[in-house]
């Protein structure tokens, strides 16, 4: 996929692109975009594009705000919607932010990611496989485009037409995915109204990052192209299922999937999968904070709709934070089940590859798994079972985070000092704001 400079110019003659969009994801997770016409190719792939670092959300100061943007060759693409009336094309690049002096700059996540995969290989591991399963709702958008509350069917679970009206809209999502080199191996109907799920096949963890952002873009454009507006917030609507987006996840290394075990080993799984299962399990509360990043995350995190809510495996039943698909040999997996779409992919990945690494390290063993659904289980059966509760709100989590020195180390001290300083603001404004819920139930009786 790798693709030279001259191979670059070539395609960007060839189809007619003018504009290149150089893209990067600032701390929280919102992908931002520098637009520049084809002219200035060259200065793009010599990395010498530069942007305003102080206008981005975490990033710096204003008296060291000129950064550049390094692409990565291997991202390019040509965005397959139509942009303007005369058939021009933009394309885009994903790119790496260094300083001024020309040093990757540390408030760059997909810098930190990189780290994270070094590490990895250190251990002697040449791949962090990434399966997503992104999950998101359609709304209709009114006459004069703004987004409504009206979701766009009645559907359910593996409904199909006529009641499943997103199903054009996700056929769609899926031709365009795969015109961008997505393989896309299910897309259905998920539980609630209005909700759907697409499913693409695992990569390797950068690219799989990469991927889920772009997913966003893709799904955002061609909702709104068809009328609808997608939303990836995790629980829009109350009382009905929220929207995660399920990590599945193994390593490998030279001789292939490096938590798939011999016949008579534990599950079927090797001592790297249950060691690394064991970090994620340890590191469960801080990296909550960075899987499930806003006051929303928390309404989906409750019993009843699917979602977890305590720290827990098993590899019988769907209710835990992760859960082991019953697949073998090149499938062997976790599933970790607590992360939203409104993560940012490339500090939630690093964060869980850092986890399951220090458990290989310190060769931490998980708990035990619980074979029986834990919402069936009171109090104190789960206190006797030793299930912790997941944190329950961002703040909780937060705290846990601001302990935790693996994930910090791991991502690094800048990423982390800006991302919970954002996030304790916003829960700030959060926990200010009046509302109807506390009108319903207190304005009346007081
Ligand atoms: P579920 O049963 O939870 O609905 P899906 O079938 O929707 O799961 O998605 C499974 C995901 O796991 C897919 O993205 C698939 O490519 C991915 N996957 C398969 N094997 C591996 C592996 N070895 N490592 C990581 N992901 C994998
Ligand atoms: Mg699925
Ligand atoms: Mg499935
Ligand atoms: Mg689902
Ligand atoms: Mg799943």
């Amino acid at each position: 996929k790798f693709m030279t400079k001259e191979e670059i110019k070539a395609r960007v003659a060839e189809e007619n692109v003018e504009f290149i969009r150089v893209t990067f994801t600032d701390v929280l997770g919102t992908i931002k975009n520098v637009e520049v016409p084809t002219s200035q190719l060259d200065k793009v792939l010599n990395n010498d594009l530069m942007f305003d670092g102080s206008s981005i959300e975490g990033f710096v100061r204003i008296n060291e705000s000129d950064m550049y943007l390094y692409p990565d060759l291997s991202t390019f693409l040509i965005f397959p919607w139509a942009t303007d009336g005369h058939g021009g094309k933009v394309a885009r690049l994903i790119a790496d932010v260094y300083n001024k002096d020309r040093t990757p700059f540390a408030g760059d996540p997909r810098i930190a990611l990189k780290k994270a995969v070094k590490h990895a290989q250190k251990q002697g591991f040449t791949e962090f496989n990434i399966g997503p399963e992104p999950e998101f709702f359609l709304f209709k958008l009114d006459e004069e485009g703004k987004p409504t509350m009206e979701l766009n069917d009645h559907g359910s679970y593996f409904d199909l037409a006529p009641l499943d009206r997103g199903e054009d809209v996700r056929r769609e999502i899926v031709l365009t995915l795969e015109k961008m080199g997505f393989e896309v191996e299910a897309a259905h109907h998920e539980v609630a109204a209005g909700q759907h799920e697409v499913d693409f096949r695992y990569d390797d963890v950068l690219d799989a990052a990469d991927k889920i952002q772009t997913f966003k873009l893709v799904v955002k454009t061609i909702a709104r192209e068809n009328g609808y507006y997608a939303t990836f917030m995790p629980k829009p609507i109350s009382g009905i299922n929220g929207s995660g987006m399920h990590i599945n996840m193994s390593l490998f290394n030279e001789n292939g999937n490096a938590f798939a075990g011999q016949d008579d080993d534990y599950l079927g799984l090797s001592d790297t999968a249950l060691n690394f299962l064991g970090g994620v399990l340890k590191h469960a509360p801080a990296l909550t904070a960075i899987a499930n990043p806003t006051v929303n995350s928390y309404k989906r995190l409750t019993p009843g709709f699917e979602a977890p809510v305590y720290i827990a495996w098993s590899a019988s039943n769907r209710s835990p934070m992760v859960r082991v698909p019953a697949s073998r040999g090149l499938a062997t997996r976790l599933e970790l089940r607590t992360v939203d779409p409104t993560t940012n992919p490339y500090t939630c990945l690093a964060a869980i590859l850092s986890a399951g690494l220090d458990g290989i390290e310190q060769h931490l063993e998980p708990t035990a798994s619980v074979d029986k659904n834990i919402y069936l289980m009171d109090e104190n059966e789960r206190k006797k079972a030793g299930i912790k509760n997941l944190p329950d709100t961002l703040l909780d989590a937060l705290e846990e985070l601001e302990e935790d020195n693996v994930i910090i180390d791991a991502i690094g001290t800048h990423i982390i000092d800006k991302f919970t300083e954002a996030k304790r603001i916003e829960y700030t404004s959060y926990r200010q704001y009046v509302s109807k819920w506390e009108l319903d139930n207190y304005f009346m009786n007081y």
